[in-house]
């Protein structure tokens, strides 16, 4: 689990990402799937606690260390995209 501050914390996750190309399943809003480089699914899941912060899990280990994964980068653009869609509609 990570807290995101800022959009440039992602930037090597969102390159690894562009490479790799992972399969981003939307489960619900704040909850995806995101397909691994060996096969199976990671679950991402980002919120916002309660004292403002957005914290984003993934159950992959790097995630599980505290870093920033691109499993968690890929899901973040779907994430932030479907934020933006509510806070206009
Ligand atoms: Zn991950």
């Amino acid at each position: 689990m990570f807290i995101l501050k800022g959009i440039e914390q992602l930037e090597k996750a969102i390159a690894k990402a562009k490479k790799l190309r992972p399969r981003v399943e939307f489960d619900h809003f704040g909850r995806y799937r995101v397909s691994g480089s060996k096969g199976g699914y990671y679950t991402v899941i980002c919120k916002k606690s309660d004292n403002g912060y957005k914290t984003v899990e993934c159950t992959c280990k790097g995630a599980e260390k505290g870093l920033v994964c691109y499993h968690a980068a890929s899901a973040l653009s779907l994430h932030i995209g479907l934020a933006r869609g509510r806070q206009t509609a």
